[in-house]
């Protein structure tokens, strides 16, 4: 057990003992024992005993101590004012959060002052701005199997898996009979913080992503059916199965429970890992305590999907394809697909963008609505700039409105409320005359809440206070009773400010002066020599050195008139607030709605933007026909892929110049064969194919002369062991463990990339699996495929595969200098140039000098050029390097023969496996 977790030790020890405040501590930390317990004393949070060593430490903050009569505490305290900060350091440490407030006013009542947890702080549920990246989701997910019934039998809908943004209420639900599709689903989500039930799969979820184990009594069928329809009406229609009930409950029972308990004894859910089926009952009817009043209004929707309604990206095409994390450890923090699509001006758009990249879609006609509007934003280049003018000015509604429904919004947030809406009309107003249907859309979707916008400019001053409590806040004129209190209050100042004047005339003393202090209020001074002057009604309140200070009594009565006044101002300037917000809070979907729409339009314009600068077309889409030619075993799927000048979005950002490359992949045509030397392009070239494809389902222009494509339902990358250590993803197993997967799951609506796979064995092993995969993938898989090898002799395996063919990178050669091209073009690579590409890196000069002599060696005169079989790499030390006919019977035998006679580990093989191996060998030769 964490020390810094749990009711401390020492105060366990002696419980009845303690202070009031102190068990209120204890007690709070015993409830929430798995966060750290922020305790609000005065202006901080303090934290005791093992708490306040941990958080002193992490926080860098001075651990000092409390004392009382039963004993010294360490302690140590975080100011309330930047608490965030410290709170965000707690968090990444792998600290969930509790924050203790003061629920009453000091002095309200005669014990100690009430303290309440208010909000539970998790990485999955923060809401707090400060905390939070603004262009992106952050989400909590939940997962459940079956209908989670104990003793009656399960029913077989699988597993579900439910995702929440608290901050925005963005809400989804999916579920799948296979746990690696979930598996995928939540890599494409990335969520920070998984609920897991009793019944959970472990190991779903990545190590960055914190588990939190919460109550089996939330996961409960109908327990959870429950839940999900005090939000939705009738959760069996919305959702699919059992499983995403009980995912979909918890989840919200989750995001109850993290906005903390209101008031004692009102809420009474904890977090509780124990699934003790014994204790289960008692857990629910203490879930059932729930009022209505736990409810997150701005939760509105629930978007159930099915995950093949999108292109499946698994975590390693994710990652490999740099759609959100650049790949190279060095690579700047833009080189992504994202960072190069990015031109969004409000965070809205900046998340609808990021979604509709991690969800490309399948099918055309979705498709073509979004490509049709980045045309017609492509053509129009001043609406499109006005647009993206007008766009910054928008806040981040979704996350405003959150706020405003959880009653966390002050007065300055309705304030950009009311920024937002006042530039909806602008925005409104240039899509005006659209033509395309999903702008006309856009367009009728705009409502600028004309009601709420007046209601926020006729209630809240222009530029309002943090504070809601203080007043400053309510506009003039908008509540009799507090223009009342206000007069009040100002025809009283008035009445003082000329109190001097009238009290120098009465009593002839020219210095009189009236002044003010906190603790005695109003006065009237006068300086000891005209204290003679004093009449009668001056009563003494205060003296000084030099003079002294009196009241009258209707001074009195004006000042207590006063400070009535503002005070009974302040307080209905709070009340008209918290009315004025929950109003708006009422308009909770309405403004959902306005912010989807700004966030879409903001997302098209930013595609449309890319476009034009970067010179893309518009694919073109084709249907998802069944396939022609009919020859592979998936006879159902037809796939084309046709580039023309296509290019690498992210490279060719980086590069000052950069060579595009047609792909035409058809029926017959479904299996390229890429060789060339390292360095060469061929790596960059397919996931340049690749993140075409994906672009256009996204509904972006592509970086292209032009574009034909089918949509595809998955794409498979797979990088060999030995090109991915930046990866931390080295060994070859995990490499043969991915193709495993892709050769289980690709069929012909796949898109697979394969580069160097085989590489982490020996070249026989190597080339080996590399060929029968390629045979796989040929005869029974049907996958379009970007083979990408060093294996030279695989090219030759495309002559006798029906539907492969090969294509190979060019480099040509200026002095003893390797020239790159960057240019495919149709055949096998005559050669790989290692030696030439390891000067080029800059090897030293005697070390290239000595790999020469060793190739030359290896492979009699003239080896480098026209040496069609030979594979020769820059990395020196790589057993392929090694290559060269040897000669036996004065015949040359083939390259590939020799290299791998020469690799062949004779100390650790069977004489059976030895004479298998010379049999293989024997008929290669043959061939
Ligand atoms: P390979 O996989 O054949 O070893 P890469 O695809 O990794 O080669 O390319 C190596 C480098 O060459 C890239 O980092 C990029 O800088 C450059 N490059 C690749 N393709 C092109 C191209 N079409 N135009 C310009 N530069 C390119
Ligand atoms: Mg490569």
């Amino acid at each position: 057990m964490d020390p810094a977790l749990g009711p401390p030790e020492k105060m366990a020890e002696r419980h009845d003992e303690l202070t009031p405040m102190m068990r209120q501590y204890h007690d709070l930390c015993a409830r929430y024992d798995d966060a750290i317990v922020l305790f609000q004393v005065g202006d901080f949070y303090e934290t005791f005993c093992g708490a306040a060593e941990r958080t002193a430490r992490l926080l860098e903050i001075a651990l000092t101590s409390r004392e009382d009569s039963t004993g010294e505490y360490p302690m140590a305290g975080i100011p309330i004012d930047n608490a965030e900060s410290y709170i965000q350091t707690l968090l990444e440490s792998g600290y969930r959060v509790a924050v203790a407030d003061q629920v009453e006013e000091p002095g309200e009542s005669s014990g100690v002052v009430e303290r309440a947890v208010t909000r539970v702080i998790t990485p999955g549920t923060l809401t707090e701005d400060e905390l939070l990246a603004s262009d992106d989701n952050n989400f909590v997910a939940a997962v459940a199997r079956g209908n989670g019934s104990a003793t009656g039998p399960d029913d077989d809908s699988g597993l579900a898996l439910a995702l929440l943004d608290v901050s925005t209420g963005d809400f989804l639900a999916t579920s799948s009979t296979s746990s690696e599709a979930i598996a995928d689903e939540v890599s494409r989500f990335d969520p920070s913080e998984a609920v897991l039930g009793p019944d959970a799969p472990p190991d779903l979820f990545p190590e960055r992503c914190m588990v939190t184990p919460f109550e089996a009594a939330a996961f409960d069928r109908d327990h959870a059916g429950e839940t999900v329809s005090r939000y939705f009406r009738n959760p069996d229609a919305l959702l699919a199965s059992d499983a995403e009930i009980r995912a979909c409950g918890a989840l919200l029972s989750y995001a109850e429970y993290v906005r903390g308990g209101e008031h004692e004894g009102e809420r009474d859910a904890t977090l509780d890992g124990d699934c003790d089926e014994t204790e289960t009952d008692g857990d629910r009817d203490e879930l059932e305590t729930d009022s209505d009043g736990a409810r997150l209004e701005y939760i509105t929707h629930l978007t159930r999907y099915d995950p093949r309604e999108y292109l499946l990206l698994d975590a390693v095409a994710l990652r490999s394809l740099e759609l959100f994390e650049p790949r190279a450890v060095t690579g700047s923090e833009d080189a992504t697909l994202v960072g190069v699509l990015d031109e969004t001006a409000c965070a809205l758009g900046g998340r609808k963008l990021r979604d509709w990249i991690r969800r490309p879609l399948l099918e055309p006609a979705r498709i073509e609505s979004r490509l049709d509007a980045v045309e017609e934003l492509t053509a129009g280049v001043q609406r499109r700039e006005e647009l993206h003018d007008l766009l910054r000015d928008v806040y981040d509604l979704e996350r405003l409105i959150g706020r405003i429904s959880r009653e966390r919004a002050n007065a300055r947030d309705l304030r950009s409320l009311r920024e937002t809406l006042a530039v909806v009309p602008d925005i409104r107003d240039r899509l005006s005359g659209v033509e395309c249907e999903r702008l006309r859309e856009l367009h009728a979707d705009l409502d600028p809440l004309v009601d709420v916008r007046e209601l926020i400019e006729g209630a809240i001053v222009t530029d309002p206070p943090i504070e809601i409590t203080e007043g400053g806040i309510i506009a003039e004129g908008y509540d009799d009773d507090l223009d009342a209190l206000r007069t009040t209050a100002r025809d009283g100042k008035r009445w003082i400010d000329d109190l001097k004047e009238r009290e120098r005339e009465r009593t002839g003393v020219g210095s009189l002066k009236v002044g003010y202090n906190s603790v005695h209020g109003y006065y009237i001074e006068v300086t000891n020599p005209n204290l003679e002057a004093v009449p009668d009604d001056y009563e003494r309140r205060q003296t000084l050195k030099n003079s002294e200070r009196f009241v009258t009594p209707e001074l009195k009565a004006r000042e207590d008139e006063i400070v009535g006044a503002e005070e009974r101002a302040d307080e209905r300037e709070y009340e008209l607030f918290c009315d004025v917000r929950r109003d708006i809070a009422e308009e909770v979907e309405r403004v959902q709605g306005l912010a989807e729409a700004l966030a879409t339009l903001d997302a098209l314009v930013s595609l449309a933007t890319v476009a034009a600068q970067y010179d893309y077309c518009r694919p073109e889409m084709l249907e998802r026909g069944g396939r022609s030619g009919g020859s592979g075993p998936d006879g159902d799927a037809s796939l084309e892929i046709d580039i023309e000048g296509g290019r690498h979005p992210v490279v060719e950002r980086t590069q000052e110049s950069f060579v595009p490359n047609d792909a035409r992949l058809t029926d017959d045509r479904r299996l390229a064969v890429i060789t060339g030397p390292n360095m060469s392009g061929k790596s960059t070239y397919m996931r340049q194919v690749a993140q075409i494809v994906l672009l256009a389902q996204v509904g972006s222009f592509v970086p292209a002369r032009s574009a034909r494509l089918t949509p595809v339902d998955r794409i498979f990358t797979r990088v060999g062991a030995s090109d991915d250590i930046a990866g931390g993803r080295s060994t070859f197993m995990v490499e043969m463990d991915e193709l495993a997967t892709i050769l289980r799951e690709a069929d012909g609506r796949s898109l697979v990339l394969l580069d160097e796979v085989g590489r982490g064995t020996s070249t026989a092993d190597g080339l080996a699996i590399a060929r029968a995969i390629i045979e796989h993938i040929h005869d029974q898989v049907g996958a379009t495929t970007l083979f990408a090898t060093h294996h030279h002799p695989l090219t030759e395996l495309a002559d006798d595969l029906e539907t492969a063919f090969t294509l190979h990178f060019e480099v040509g050669q200026e002095d003893e200098e390797v020239v790159f091209h960057h240019e495919v073009v149709p055949g096998a690579a005559t050669g790989s140039y290692g030696v030439e590409v390891a000067t080029a890196a800059g090897v030293p000069e005697p070390v290239v000098e000595r790999s020469r002599e060793l190739v030359d060696g290896a492979a009699g005169d003239d080896p480098s050029r026209g040496d069609t079989a030979g594979e020769r790499d820059a990395n020196v030390t790589d057993d392929s390097a090694v290559t060269g006919p040897a000669t036996a019977d004065g015949g040359d035998i083939p390259t590939d023969v020799a290299a791998e006679l020469r690799t062949l580990d004779l100390a650790h093989l069977t004489p059976v496996e030895a004479l298998t191996e010379l049999d293989r060998l024997k008929r290669l030769l043959e061939e």
